[in-house]
């Protein structure tokens, strides 16, 4: 099979890795990729938002299968425009994905199909935002209604800060046009899980939980980023809670989505949180998570290939299997020194092979370039260490051991990734 990768972040470079593991695989090209890419397919000088050069590449050298991992050209439509072409394409249409590209058609969605997550309202006028702050009381969360790079959902302790947000999105538009509409919504306590789940017209097929680490700083600190690190499988996410979640939100979802006309195809990230009263959605993403990503492939001991055509052909997928089933598997993800602020690049990197000479542990690249064989940084977040093995204290464990192999100048981590999955599990 011939198939074509599109991005060149730390997720894609876990799905490259995965991919090229398939005795299925003949041949995989990644858009454009990125130097840790390049070690299992073949990079092509294709941006990502090249609707027109991508089909043209796909379909001019036969592949059997795109699979999209960035969710800004979803929400462009690129999975219509190879589809077009008569391509095998694993990524929602731009209707699906509107899911991730418009909260407020999330929230509608929910609404309309009884899925459980925060009451909600959505305004394109400051002052009326405002006033429903002051109805419903603070805490609130204030988010922006378009993509803005996991950064536009502030939460707003109180009314002074939920005035600033609004003021933020609405007023300064320092969202842009992401945030010319805000939804406001009520803020919700408990545990924060990601499930994964492929789905398409053969079905739906469960792959993993995870749990990831938004702040900068160790004990969940500091401005938010793209993630600082992820473990998988998720241990208080047992097999009940999974099943739940699959009945009171993930079918209503997708039959919400199938009635508009927008049937999903490719992989559904349902953000939960695990309140008192039941999971409820935070966010739904159209695609998988970074740096969730990186654990549950390297978790996963199934061929992934399979499944990724399955979804994409909307031929049956196979019967769910165990929540708890797979290895555990951490990633604690290396940035730049100052991110998410302002950061230097081009930093020399070392000990990547070092690294990866223990058992268990990958290095997926994000943010790197390679001139003349030496390999420089060229982003905030730099790589995704991740680590598989029995259970999860021996993945942490080895994961920070392959971060201790590498070196470059400033560059910053967190020491507690996946730290409290063990306490919880220990209480
Ligand atoms: P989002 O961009 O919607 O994923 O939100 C980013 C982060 O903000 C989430 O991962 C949560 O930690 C937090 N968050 C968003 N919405 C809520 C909510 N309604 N209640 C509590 N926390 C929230």
């Amino acid at each position: 099979m011939k198939i074509l990768l599109v991005g060149g972040g730390g997720r894609e470079h876990a799905l490259a890795w995965k991919i090229a593991q398939s005795s299925l695989v003949e041949q995989l090209w990644a858009a454009p990729g990125n130097p840790g890419i390049a070690r299992h397919a073949r990079c092509l000088d294709i941006a990502v938002d090249d609707a027109d050069g991508l089909a043209g590449f796909a379909k001019g050298h036969d592949a059997d299968l795109v699979v999209v991992g960035p969710e800004q050209p979803l929400v462009a439509g690129l999975a219509d425009r190879l589809r077009a072409k008569g391509l095998a394409v694993f990524g929602p249409s731009q209707r699906a994905a509107a899911i991730e590209g418009s909260k407020a058609y999330a929230k509608r969605l929910m609404a309309e199909h009884g899925v459980p997550t925060a009451r909600f309202a959505t305004f394109d006028d400051a002052a009326a935002a405002r006033r429903y702050c002051r109805e419903r009381g603070v805490p609130c969360v204030v988010k922006a209604d378009g993509l803005a790079a996991g950064k536009g959902a502030i939460v707003c302790a109180t009314l002074d800060e939920a005035d600033a947000a609004i003021a933020q999105c609405l007023e300064r538009r320092e969202f842009g046009t992401a945030g010319t509409r805000v939804v406001v919504e009520e803020f919700m306590q408990g545990e924060e899980v990601s499930l994964f789940v492929l789905a398409g017209a053969g079905g739906v097929f469960p792959l993993a939980a995870a749990q990831d680490h938004k702040t900068v700083f160790d004990g969940d600190r500091g401005p938010n980023t793209g993630g600082m690190g992820a473990y998988s499988p998720v241990p208080s996410f047992d097999e009940a809670m999974q099943a739940r979640v699959m009945r009171e939100i993930v079918e209503p979802t997708l039959a919400g989505l199938a009635a508009d006309g927008a049937p999903f195809t490719g992989v559904l990230y349902v953000g939960l949180m695990l309140t008192l009263t039941g999971p409820r959605v935070v966010e739904f993403n159209c695609r998988f998570g970074d740096p969730e990503c990186q654990p549950i492939m390297m978790g996963m001991s199934e061929d992934l290939v399979p499944l990724l055509l399955a979804v994409a052909r909307g031929d049956r997928l196979p019967a769910p299997r165990s929540a708890s089933g797979g290895r555990a598997a951490v990633c604690v993800a290396i940035a730049s020194g100052g991110y998410p602020g302002r950061y230097p690049t081009g930093l020399e990197i070392t000990g990547i092979a070092e690294a990866e000479s223990r058992p268990g542990v990958q290095v997926f690249q994000a943010g790197t370039v390679r001139r003349e064989g030496r390999l420089y940084t060229n982003g905030g977040r730099v790589l995704g260490v991740t680590a598989v093995a029995d259970d999860l204290a021996a993945a942490i464990a080895a994961a920070y051991e392959g971060v201790r192999a590498i070196h470059f100048e400033g560059m910053h981590y967190r020491t507690d990734i996946g730290r409290r999955a063990l306490e919880v599990r220990a209480t």
